[in-house]
């Protein structure tokens, strides 16, 4: 069974790129079928891949208004079996498009529907915002993979996120949203920081954190300027290795993760932002959310909805759920 996967952060530069670029190869090179979506006007990943965005060329844009059939768009990378469908500007555009036209949250689910019988994972690397193309990225996704950078306002980032998560869940997507698990980027071993804020996000952030920790890396940033994965570049780096391992934190999920269901997302965002049910801003209605769903009106929480409780993080049931992996995860 496929998995589509957001990798997303609201904050800007954490490595959301990076991830998807690096896990989809080393991925494949494990023998998955992998897409990687690049649903950012950016474009980084395409260029990241060796694809630069191009205007007259077709891109995830025309998948998004149905002007061009999913493998029309895809592009072949390295890997045979790890295929790219580029983003272009007129990604740009497609926010303002999406604005007018039915079932706008749902556009790049139906045309992932359309494909992901075809992969056994399919990325989405997000773009750094709380938009419509934001929405539709996470109503796309069955899960998602948050890179944390080992930065002093991650917490805070973090709270935001979970509390984004819960209000797509809540009001848009009918599945829900799970959360694979965290992963701390760019971090440094020898930055007593950097420690710091690996401690405070494990005590605090109530899912899955993976046990690979990517280090900064000269070989991860260089990649993209050679249009290739790290894999290709120096694939005996510290971060080709962190990548490396963190695909297979990610396979080990297949079959040993129990994921976070939905319904508990919300007091999971209460706990890391320590404030009460009352505190926590449910969504007002659908114009805010595609407009500026970050300052929802402040409303109390109905009665009859109280949190559902879970398992402190660290607890024994979380520990059996754990996958077992070796300790040369951690870097
Ligand atoms: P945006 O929010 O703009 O889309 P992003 O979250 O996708 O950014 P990246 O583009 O992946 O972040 O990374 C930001 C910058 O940090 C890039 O220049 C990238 O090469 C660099 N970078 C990412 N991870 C590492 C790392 N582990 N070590 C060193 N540099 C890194
Ligand atoms: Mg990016």
């Amino acid at each position: 069974m496929s998995r589509v996967i957001a990798v997303y952060n609201q904050k800007g530069g954490v490595a959301k790129t990076t991830t998807c670029v690096n896990l989809s190869a080393y991925l494949a090179l494990e023998g998955k079928k992998v897409l990687l979506i690049d649903f950012d006007p950016q474009a980084n990943a395409s260029s990241g891949l060796g694809h630069p965005a191009k205007l007259n060329e077709g891109s995830i844009y025309h998948g998004l208004f149905g002007l061009a059939e999913p493998e029309a768009l895809t592009k072949p990378t390295i890997f045979y079996n790890f295929h790219l469908i580029p983003s272009s500007q007129h990604l740009a555009g497609a926010l303002i498009e999406l604005v007018n036209i039915p079932e706008r949250e749902y556009k790049l689910k139906q045309f992932i529907d359309k494909i992901r019988d075809k992969y056994d994972y399919i990325f989405i690397d997000m773009p750094p915002s709380l938009s419509l193309l934001t929405i539709n990225g996470l109503v796309a996704a069955d899960e998602i993979v948050i890179p944390v950078q080992s930065h002093y306002f991650s917490m805070e980032g973090l709270s935001q996120l979970l509390e984004i998560i819960e209000l797509v869940h809540k009001n848009i997507s009918e599945k829900g949203l799970k959360i694979a698990g965290a992963v701390m980027t760019m971090f440094d071993e020898n930055e007593p920081l950097s420690h710091k804020i690996a401690d405070d996000i494990a005590t605090n952030f109530p899912h899955t954190i993976f046990k690979t920790r990517i280090p900064r890396s000269a070989a991860l940033s260089e990649a993209p300027s050679y249009g290739r994965p790290v894999i290709l570049h120096d694939p005996n780096s510290t971060g080709a290795r962190a990548y490396e391992h963190l695909a297979k934190e990610l396979i080990a999920q297949e079959t040993t993760r129990q994921f976070q269901m939905p319904s508990q997302m919300m007091p999971a965002a209460q706990a890391v932002h320590n404030v009460t049910s009352e505190q926590v801003h449910p969504l007002p209605n659908e114009a805010d959310i595609l407009i500026d769903i970050k300052v929802p009106t402040p409303q109390p929480v109905a009665s009859g909805e109280e949190p559902v409780q879970q398992a402190p993080f660290g607890s024994a049931q979380d520990k059996q759920e754990e996958p077992i992996h070796d300790d040369a995860f951690y870097f």
